[in-house]
């Protein structure tokens, strides 16, 4: 699934590539991609000029000189490729955008995704963007904001990073490999973490955004960059669909768990799990009672 650093890759390239080209023509293939009749979307989007490319969490945005805007959401996956529609079967091209220089714009293999049209200044009126809170990489939070949420947030860390109302962009690859890069447990709830905890997670969410936007994304989905250039980064994802494989910090196996049905990869000897100070008081309690002692 394309999370905040595939979208951001597409945002760079849309911004060099195809700002100041001008739509003339749409043609739809899958009417369900849209958030209108066809004819309707068409009419307002042929003529625009593409004056601007933005981006909200996992959602892109690009903005036309007509007063609208068109919302990328690749869902699971897909491309947003300037290619020629031979280069495709015609059955995975949901719409294609002909622009004035005589090459073609398509958001094709969408699985779920949509390409939404709204007035630009009714943005909001998208829930992916008006209910999101703060995005990971343009408005992070600073450490000592972060730990004034985290007092007793009893919210696992990893449902925190992937709760967009909270922070923009993570989702569940991007969250495994920051929780392992913060060296925390997924499911240690916020309040038991130190301040140290919360300053290393704090860095390693924009360490791994970063990393991750540098390689040009990762290629857990079909998603590629407007060139069509594939993103190579899952080669370099530490923990995520490693269940099994060496550590590379310790050596020891990476562990699969299940945390909100959704696959979670972890270190059990990097990431041990913490616990809120009463509750580990407790455990040693009951540890200690266990033992006689
Ligand atoms: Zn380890």
């Amino acid at each position: 699934m394309p999370e905040l650093p595939e979208l951001e890759v597409l945002r760079r390239s849309i911004e060099k590539t195809l700002v100041g080209r001008t739509i003339v023509d749409v043609t739809v293939g899958r009417k369900e991609c849209l958030n209108m009749a066809p004819e309707e979307y068409a009419s307002i989007v042929s003529g625009g000029k593409i004056v601007g490319a933005r981006r909200f969490g996992k959602t892109g945005v690009i903005d036309l000189d007509n007063g609208y805007s068109l919302i990328v959401h690749l869902a699971l996956g897909g491309l947003f490729v300037q290619a020629s529609p031979e280069e495709f079967e015609p059955k995975d091209i949901q719409i294609a955008y002909h622009l004035d220089d005589g090459s073609t714009l398509l958001a094709a293999k969408l699985m779920l995704g949509n390409v939404h049209v709204r007035p630009t200044d009714e943005l909001a009126e998208d829930n992916r963007i008006g209910k999101m809170g703060p995005d990971a990489l343009d408005a992070l939070p600073s450490a000592e904001e972060l730990a004034e949420t985290f007092r007793d947030n009893r919210t696992g860390a990893k449902a925190f990073l992937m709760d967009q109302s909270r922070i923009g962009g993570i989702g569940n690859m991007y969250a495994n490999e920051i929780l392992f890069e913060a060296r925390i447990h997924p499911a240690t709830e916020l309040r038991a973490l130190s301040a140290d905890d919360v300053s290393r997670f704090h860095e390693a969410i924009s360490t791994v955004l970063e990393q991750a936007i540098a390689a040009g994304g990762a290629t857990d989905t079909i998603f590629a960059d407007l060139d069509g250039r594939v993103p190579t980064h899952q080669e370099t994802l530490k923990v995520f669909g490693r269940e099994g494989q060496a550590c590379p910090e310790c050596a020891g196996k990476i562990r699969m768990i299940r945390l909100a049905t959704r696959a979670t990869y972890y270190c059990p000897t990097c990431q041990k799990k913490k616990y809120p100070r009463k509750k580990a008081a407790k455990k040693r309690a009951k540890a200690r009672a266990k033992s006689g002692r």
